[in-house]
């Protein structure tokens, strides 16, 4: 998906459920940050999921919670792609590999 047919973040987190929350709860600091739990969960429930993962796919961003993914969940699905572009075989495929924030917990 394209940068233009994502349109801007902006737009999309106006109709995210990450709205009216503590943004701070979407930038942990580290991995073990309880805030990390809290922020999936919100992304779990939140309408424009998907458009917001793509965004963060694209963009890419390396911080923060975004589309109820972690930046490490994001690094491995980037460096898992960059393998099978190269001719590497792995078993994971991008779809699998974030699942849905339901089933990170
Ligand atoms: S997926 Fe998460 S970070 Fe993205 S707009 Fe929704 S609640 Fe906010």
């Amino acid at each position: 998906m394209s940068a233009e047919r994502l349109g801007n973040i902006a737009d999309i987190l106006s109709r995210g459920s990450c709205l009216t929350e503590d943004p701070e709860l979407f930038f942990p600091v580290g991995s073990k940050d309880p805030n990390i739990a809290n922020a999936l969960k919100i992304c779990g429930g939140c309408d424009v999921r998907q458009l917001c993962l793509d965004w963060a796919m694209l963009k890419p961003q390396q911080d923060g919670i975004w589309g109820g993914t972690t930046p490490e969940e994001r690094i491995r699905v980037r460096r898992e792609e960059r393998e099978r572009s190269l001719g590497f075989t792995t078993t994971t495929t991008t779809a699998n590999a974030l699942g849905t924030p339901k089933e990170q917990f």
